[in-house]
């Protein structure tokens, strides 16, 4: 009897879960056997990971048992870290075991990018998993215990430093923004004793998103107690703080937290192939180049936009409409059919401000503001656990209660 062919995908983040359920529904039991791999038995959402670091959801809101909503009986799931693919030979190497496939999808996600500055991998905080994002928020609670047990406590160990005020900085800042205030009256401690500083090289947060959006965002972590450092550029990290500008002025902090920049991951370079930026330069049918079978999603892929010259910004959305074209191509081979090119469809970008504020675009560029924007954020939130897990993952894990 012949074989099925064998669909490996690696990494069950945005652009891996959406693929395997899509797989599962294009693909007849007998066409293909779809094997998962990702490092833990859950997967969680990237996109909420500033929230579970500043402790504003409870952190189990924000993961999902991965055989809760793709049954093992269809997909044979493997928890295991991937340690290098081999495409020459189509081959995988995972910590415990090895794999070969058919068909690849590297749906790894990003690494945070450092860009070589000193002391930020030894000194400062990442949100890059949900295990980094959820010892920040540990940190921080300990930074307060700490100042109230000690006899001799430094002010300083309380401020909260955020440098790059990129996407995650920012809605970073709007959730520490209502956890601060919290956490005072858990502690005792007065507001004002409580630093939470931005900092950005670029001459405003958000560089290059609508202007009144970006002046919205800034008035409104303001007039909340956050201190905004734009055009300033950090230098060094140390123990105590930021190093920042010519001057290089030194901000104290006791927590510290760099959200200045993704790549794809570091397995990317490791097995050999061609990048940009640390990203795979993918074909229009997202297969990387000289690989017939092997496809690269999500943040892991750098895909042009014809129209601009320009890559697509690294987002779910983008993760999410990768994994409908990937199923789709992955389907047309099997069936010796033409594979369709990636078309991106520009939803909109709305990001959070805390619970009950925020802004962003949506559709056809229409601005949307304080609760409106923040109710939309949870919409679209909702939206992603409906398409993983339908009614009753929403019920159990969405952010909007209907009752
Ligand atoms: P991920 O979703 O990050 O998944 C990668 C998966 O691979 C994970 O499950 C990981 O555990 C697994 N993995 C990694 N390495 C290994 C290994 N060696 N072995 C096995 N498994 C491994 N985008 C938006 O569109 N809207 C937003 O509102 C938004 N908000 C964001 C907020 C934050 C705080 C952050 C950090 C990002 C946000 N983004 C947002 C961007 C978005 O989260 C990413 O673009 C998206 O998660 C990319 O999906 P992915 O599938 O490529 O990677
Ligand atoms: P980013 O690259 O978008 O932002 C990093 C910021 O850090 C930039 O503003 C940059 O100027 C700044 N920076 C870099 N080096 C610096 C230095 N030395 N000193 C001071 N500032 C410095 O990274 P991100 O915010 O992590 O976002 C990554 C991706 O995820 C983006 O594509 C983003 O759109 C997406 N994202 C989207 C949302 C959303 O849609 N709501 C939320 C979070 C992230």
């Amino acid at each position: 009897m012949e074989s099925k062919p064998r669909i490996v995908i690696l990494g069950a983040g945005y652009a891996g879960m959406m693929t395997t359920k899509k797989l599962m529904k294009k693909l007849g039991k007998e066409e293909a056997e779809i094997v998962l791999v990702n490092k833990h038995n859950y997967h969680y959402q990237t996109t909420w990971l500033h929230e579970v670091a500043a402790g504003t959801i409870n952190q189990n809101q924000a993961r999902i048992m991965i055989s809760d909503v793709i049954s093992p009986n269809r997909v044979r799931l493997i928890y295991d870290t991937v340690k290098e693919i081999i495409p020459d030979e189509s081959r995988v190497v995972l910590e415990n075991s090895e794999l070969t496939y058919d068909y690849l999808v590297v749906s790894l996600g990003f690494e945070t990018n450092t860009f070589g500055i000193k002391g930020m991998d030894e000194y400062a905080f990442f949100i890059e998993d949900f295990e980094s994002s959820r010892l920040i928020r540990e940190h921080i609670e300990y930074q307060f215990a700490k100042f109230k047990y000690d006899p001799n406590p430094d002010v300083t160990s309380l401020a909260i430093l955020v440098g790059g005020g990129g996407f995650t900085g920012i809605e970073f800042v709007g959730e520490l923004v209502e956890k601060v205030p919290q956490l005072c009256r858990k502690y005792d401690i007065d507001r004002g004793q409580v630093k939470i500083i931005a900092v950005e090289a670029a001459p405003t947060v958000l560089p290059g998103f609508d202007t009144d959006l970006v002046n919205y965002a800034r008035k409104s972590l303001q007039e909340r107690g956050a201190e905004i450092r734009e055009a300033t550029k950090i230098q060094e990290c140390t123990e105590e703080g930021f190093i920042v500008g010519d001057d290089n002025e030194l901000i104290k902090a006791g927590t510290i937290v760099w959200t200045g920049g993704v790549t794809g991951n570091s397995l990317l370079a490791k097995s050999g192939f061609e990048l940009t930026k640390g990203k795979v330069t993918v074909n229009q049918d997202l297969r990387a180049p000289g690989f017939e079978n092997i496809f690269i999603l999500g943040d892991c892929a750098w895909v042009m936009n014809k129209e601009t010259g320009r890559p697509y910004p690294p987002t779910g959305q983008a993760a999410m409409q990768h994994a409908a074209t990937c199923a789709n191509n992955i389907h047309a081979l099997l069936h010796h059919e033409p594979l369709e090119e990636f078309i991106f469809h520009d939803k909109g970008t709305v990001a959070s401000l805390g619970i009950t504020d925020g802004m962003g675009t949506i559709l056809s560029g229409t601005k949307l503001y304080g609760k409106t924007a923040a109710a939309m954020k949870k919409v679209v939130d909702d939206r992603y656990l409906f398409l993983l897990g339908g009614p009753k993952l929403f019920l159990k894990k969405g952010k909007i209660r209907p009752f």
